[in-house]
């Protein structure tokens, strides 16, 4: 990980070297109540490598204290994701595990004079609580007797209560400046069937005392997390303290990842999905793990990313222009290249011979030599792409248009004759010559063009769906400046998916889910995993080939 930017890594340090920790132990907490999303890829990266790299431990625990949203599906998911970004989790917890231990805790706090049940409901806490410039006031229920809150809190177990009608709170400072530190609700009530527990509870405890307790129970040292937690850190340390927790783990902040022209937020997620929006929680247009891996993310290029975006305080809003580059940057060695037409336009090559196949040599990846090369057919009816045709074309246009004549990719130079047009005066099918001189690798010099174009053998090749992405969200800073009044779902492209009904080379019958190739001049493609058959093939665009972008 960089050198320079992580601060947190400094700190790990120095605690190994002044022997407070022998060992680290780390942990990545989701709750599961959504899938996964770049965001979290930081998170995992920091978790997993800085153990990694200091020869520690972490631990994929589930944070699983709110039975209302969350569910056995996001478990799942999120560790398919976490192990397919490359990490294997020493442990793997589910905080719901500790409810027992964390009740026990809540026994003690309330024993010791620390913690008392509330009737106030949540309107009137929330009145109480007072502002930022303004104490607040003590509850008419803060001064209850040890005997009665252990009572009442038995019985609340017990489900004599209903949801809201009472909760514990911690008996801190009502005046504190620091409003978390204002007597927080540490227990609710609610009758809810939990993914893990079943009916077995019908409290839970809130996330600001069950996750410094989660954290103390697995013995974590570095409890890190995004700094919007970072006045909640008082807190965090007086549940430790006063619970009596033998480890004491320490909270540290860094900053949330965020990127251009997308929403980030689980909740957000989560509405785009339900609302059909888009296609699932996988789609390739949303930022998830299992979005991104749909559309042909790499991890090596997810991780590359996230390291390369840094371990700063501060929150970043990181251009989606680096996160392409990356894969750019994976893909380049690794993709084979293939052709495809996405809106073929047909080619008759009127004195090639009628039932003649030619079967030309291709490289594989001439940036990678070792990968071989394919084979190709040629013959008298091709397919090349409508828009590398006009009637009519501009100056220093070098493509196809009539009379001009331009080089097929790996085959020959062809010249444009004639137009043929439907009744509508579109334009249907062209009729070329070819120079069978001119074949590619022949060393032909007599006469050179400017224009390349990518075509498929008509006879030969096989359809094919291409689909291509637009981002999602068309305010490039959404995430940072969305208001009240400034509705995330105003704000969805509506044209951010283009299928396009094309042809590929028939060499590659057998792609599968997931497989990646370099279309020449369109980019990189990901073979669709839930729309790809073999039929027809569905392929994803990852990413176009050029960008203006520049990794600093
Ligand atoms: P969201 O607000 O997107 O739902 P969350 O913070 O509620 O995210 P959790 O499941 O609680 O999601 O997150 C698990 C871990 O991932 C937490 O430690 C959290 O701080 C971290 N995390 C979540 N979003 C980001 C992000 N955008 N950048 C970095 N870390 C993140
Ligand atoms: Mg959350």
């Amino acid at each position: 990980m960089e050198e320079n930017s992580n601060f947190i890594k400094t700190i790990i340090k120095e605690d190994l070297e002044s022997g407070k920790h022998d060992k680290i132990v780390t942990r990545f907490p989701p709750e599961p109540n959504g899938y996964l999303h770049i965001g979290h890829a930081k998170s995992i990266v920091i978790n997993f490598g800085l153990a990694d790299e200091f020869n520690g431990k972490t631990n994929l625990r589930f944070d699983d204290t709110n039975p209302l949203k969350e569910d056995q599906e996001y478990v799942d998911s999120i560790k398919e994701d976490v192990s397919w970004l490359g990490y294997e989790w020493d442990n793997l917890f589910f905080a719901s595990d500790y409810f027992e231990e964390m009740y026990k805790r809540a026994v003690l706090l309330i024993k010791k004079g620390k913690a008392y049940i509330d009737d106030l409901n949540a309107d009137q806490i929330r009145e109480y609580r007072g502002t930022l410039t303004e104490p607040g006031k003590e509850s008419p229920y803060r001064s209850r007797s040890i005997e009665e809150n252990l009572d009442l809190f038995e019985r609340m177990r017990k489900g004599e209560f209903g949801n809201g009608e009472k909760v514990l709170r911690a008996k801190i400072d009502m005046a504190s400046p620091n409003v978390n530190l204002r007597d927080p609700v540490i227990y609710r009530i609610a009758h809810a069937t939990h993914h893990n527990t079943g009916d077995k509870w019908c409290i839970y405890p809130m996330y600001a005392f069950a996750h410094p307790l989660e954290d103390a129970i697995e013995g974590v040292t570095h409890s890190l997390c995004t700094t919007e937690f970072e006045d909640q850190r008082p807190l965090y340390e007086w549940v430790v303290a006063e619970c009596e927790m033998e480890a004491t783990p320490q909270q540290i902040e860094f900053g949330r990842l965020n990127l251009t022209n997308t929403v980030m937020s689980k909740r957000k997620l989560k509405q785009l999905v339900d609302e059909k929006y888009v296609d699932g929680w996988d789609d390739p247009r949303l930022p998830t793990i299992s979005g991104l891996r749909r559309k042909g993310y790499t991890p090596e290029a997810i991780r590359e990313f996230v390291m390369a975006a840094g371990v700063s305080k501060g929150f970043s809003t990181v251009d989606e222009q680096m996160l392409e580059h990356f894969v750019r940057e994976d893909l380049k060695l690794k993709a084979p290249r293939t052709m495809g037409v996405l809106k073929p336009l047909k080619v008759v090559i009127t004195n090639y011979p009628e039932g003649e196949v030619e079967w030309l040599d291709a490289e594989i990846n001439p940036e990678n030599p070792e990968m071989g090369i394919r084979k190709i057919p040629f013959s008298r009816e091709i397919y090349v792409e409508q828009d590398d045709f006009m009637e009519n074309p501009p100056a220093k246009y070098f493509r196809l248009f009539p009379g001009n004549e331009v080089r097929l990719k790996h085959a020959y130079f062809i010249k444009c004759e004639e137009i043929i047009k439907d009744e509508n005066g579109n334009v249907i099918e062209l009729r070329c010559t070819y120079d069978p001189e001119t074949k590619s690798g022949s060393g032909f010099t007599g006469r050179k063009v400017k224009g390349t174009l990518h075509w498929v053998d008509a006879t030969h090749s096989l359809p094919a769906e291409f689909r291509l992405y637009e981002p999602l969200i068309r305010d490039a800073d959404l995430n940072e400046d969305e208001g009240e009044d400034k509705s995330f779902l105003d704000y969805v492209n509506e044209n951010s998916l283009e299928i396009l009904e094309g042809f590929i080379e028939p060499n590659m019958k057998d792609a599968k889910a997931q497989d990646k190739f370099q279309f020449f001049r369109h980019g990189y493609f990901n073979v669709d995993p839930k729309h790809s058959t073999s039929e027809k093939h569905v392929f994803n665009r990852i990413v176009s080939l050029k960008s203006s972008f520049k990794l600093k």
